[in-house]
């Protein structure tokens, strides 16, 4: 059966500074009713209750890196989920000195009382492999190439085993109980009869999990296209067109045309370019843009804020 589609909201587009229409890097992702924000940039608060997020499960913000437009915006959030009540932890992760922010936001002028637990899981640059793990889906992480330590995140729901085929089992005779648990284990049965049902009769194929790649800030690097192999959604900074590549490579960001290509390489299903110079605030240049992007990866969209995206399971 199928599943519903993990949504993902693109909450804030714009790089270093806002515009009147774009605000600074967050994007929220919703799986079965549970909320998980990448980067808090100033204002993510105002934009998740316009995009009106769900707050009931959310336990995790995993933060790229400590430049002012990716984390400015966790003292107001931190502050008002303090101030609605809320009792279960809340759990940072992202590159060091996060903890030292953390605990300077939170003391300063004078300690604040916070009523519920805050645990940051810091980590050292040039770390990488899997850094959160839950019961149904899994965070990994791999260094970024930015002017600062950067950690690209990819997410992914563990493997559904396969469908069990009831009617095909009841046909068969196979009976209610520990033979058909033994059968999604994987192993084969004999009935009374002596008839061996082997699990690949009854058993579907494992179902794969579906993958989102978060890649931001960096230069046009190797590890964003590890991490984001077969992933169904790429979300990849695209600061600059062609005519900056220069800056781009001084300041380590990517141009809409590397970030495509680290789509086109990764084997992505959808790509969406995010993060933009706050120049592009022109249709004409943003549009020149898109086009450059386009020549590489032909369905790329675009992010805008408030964009929603709905990743759906493959068709088999
Ligand atoms: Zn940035
Ligand atoms: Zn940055």
């Amino acid at each position: 059966m199928a599943r519903p589609p993990i949504e993902v909201i693109v909450l804030g587009t714009s790089s270093a500074a806002p515009t009147v229409r774009r605000g600074l890097s967050a994007t929220t992702l919703i799986r079965e009713g549970e909320t998980i924000l990448f980067d808090c940039g100033e204002g993510t608060q105002f934009r998740m209750l316009e995009a009106e997020i769900p707050r009931r499960k959310f336990h995790h913000i995993f933060i790229s890196h400590l430049h002012g437009d990716h984390v400015f915006g966790l003292p107001g959030l931190i502050s008002s989920l303090n101030l609605g009540q809320r009792e279960y932890p809340l759990h940072l992760w992202g590159p060091r000195p996060l903890k030292k922010y953390i605990d300077f936001v939170t003391n300063w002028p004078r300690p604040t009382r916070i009523g519920f637990d805050i645990e940051v899981h810091e980590f050292a640059p040039g770390h990488e492999g899997l850094i959160c793990e839950a019961p149904e889906w899994t965070v990994t992480s791999l260094p970024l190439d930015h002017t600062i330590p950067a950690m690209g995140y990819r997410f992914e729901e563990k493997e559904l085993p396969g469908v069990f085929d009831g009617a095909k089992a009841d046909a068969l005779g196979v009976p209610f109980g520990p033979e058909r648990k033994r059968l999604l284990r994987g192993e084969s049965i004999t009935l009374d009869d002596g008839a061996v049902i082997d699990p690949e009769a009854l058993v579907g194929a494992t179902r794969r999990g579906r993958a989102i790649a978060y890649c931001t800030d960096t230069a046009f690097c190797e590890n964003a296209i590890r991490l984001t192999r077969d992933a169904d959604l790429l979300l990849h900074e695209s600061t600059y067109g062609d005519e900056f590549e220069e800056m781009a490579k001084d300041r380590k960001h990517s141009t809409i045309r590397q970030a495509a290509t680290v789509a086109k390489e990764a084997g992505a299903r959808h790509f969406v370019a995010t993060h933009f110079s706050t120049r592009y605030e022109f249709p004409k240049l943003f549009r020149a843009m898109e086009k450059e992007g386009r020549e590489v990866f032909p369905d790329l969209q675009m992010a805008h804020d408030l964009m929603r995206i709905e990743v759906y399971d493959r068709e088999e």
